[in-house]
């Protein structure tokens, strides 16, 4: 066992760090970066800026005893499939970091900013401590000289972040169940909340097994905002539409243009709000891609009269 080798990836000493029987693939063990394996051909790809992305990829993958393996193929790859996150989130998500590893309210975190950075998906230590820095300023932290605990105000902060969904990337979609309107599904309003960057979630197409209606007011409290299609005129449309508006959460709202015309039926108390009146499902992939990025960064917000 070779114990003077750096780690790959964080530069700081290793549990173990050992060639494979071939001597072509690096398998290592840190308490930084957690367990991988690294193949020569990737070690002579990876470019320095990649190394902190990656540490925090085979950090966070916690696949049980396996090791990641990095191919020189499949960097970009892996780098790929973290989350962007913004830097009000990072604070958030800090946060949250101090608060899963602190035993008792009251007690210190054990959050240790040199050893999980990468959980953070932050550079190195520094980056995680200019956001320390910023929750003691905001109250949220005390700190002394043996370490950090999270104050009341932290747990409120928590509290209220669980509620709102704001962490979600899910986007509730309420609308007719009906064949007549899988088309707009699938060459709409799926795509469209998928190029904004999120994941619909329409209860029809999700595995559950609680009753229908614990189930539906789960996944809409658990969603950042909704899209909801008013075609067809369905009562659980506009009770779903209600419950998110209570929450005080974004709701999108779309509707076939000859059902909202004169005439067309739509309840009167919907009416007041700014809708994509749809002709046609590219039309509508469209106009709903561009309302969903204009909320994005708004927060919980209520969508009222246009
Ligand atoms: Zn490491």
């Amino acid at each position: 066992m070779n114990t003077e080798r750096n780690c790959q990836l964080c530069g700081g000493v290793p549990e173990y760090s050992n060639y494979e029987i071939d001597r072509d693939t690096l398998a290592v063990q840190c308490i930084r970066c957690g367990r991988f394996k690294i193949t020569n051909l990737a070690l002579e790809a990876l470019r320095p800026e990649q190394k902190p992305l990656l540490s925090a990829f085979c950090r966070r993958a916690r696949q049980g005893n396996n090791f990641v393996t990095i191919l020189s193929d499949n960097i970009e790859q892996l780098i790929a499939s973290l989350p962007k996150y913004s830097p009000p989130e990072k604070l958030d998500n800090l946060l949250e970091l101090m608060a899963e590893m602190t035993p008792r309210v009251g007690e210190y975190t054990q959050f240790d900013s040199d050893r999980d950075y990468p959980l953070l998906i932050a550079q190195n230590r520094d980056e995680v401590e200019y956001f320390t820095q910023e929750l003691i300023r905001r109250g949220y932290l005390d700190g002394t000289m043996d370490g950090l605990a999270l104050t009341m105000p932290a747990w409120e902060r928590l509290e209220q972040i669980r509620k709102s969904g704001h962490a979600s990337t899910r986007c509730f979609v309420a609308m007719w169940f009906d064949d007549s309107m899988r088309e707009i599904y699938d060459q709409a309003i799926e795509p469209a909340i998928a190029d904004a960057g999120y994941e619909a979630l329409r209860i029809d197409r999700h595995e559950h097994v609680n009753r229908i209606d614990d189930e539906i007011i789960g996944q809409i409290r658990r969603s950042r905002f909704m899209v909801a299609d008013f075609t067809g005129q369905r009562y659980g449309v506009y009770f779903e539409a209600g419950l998110m508006l209570g929450l005080g959460r974004p709701v999108i709202w779309m509707c076939r243009k000859e059902e909202l015309s004169a005439g067309g039926g739509l309840h009167f108390d919907v009416r007041q709000f700014n809708f994509i009146a749809y002709e046609s499902a590219a039309e509508a992939r469209k106009r709903l891609r561009d309302r969903i990025l204009a909320i994005e960064g708004e927060g919980p917000v209520l969508r009222g009269p246009a």
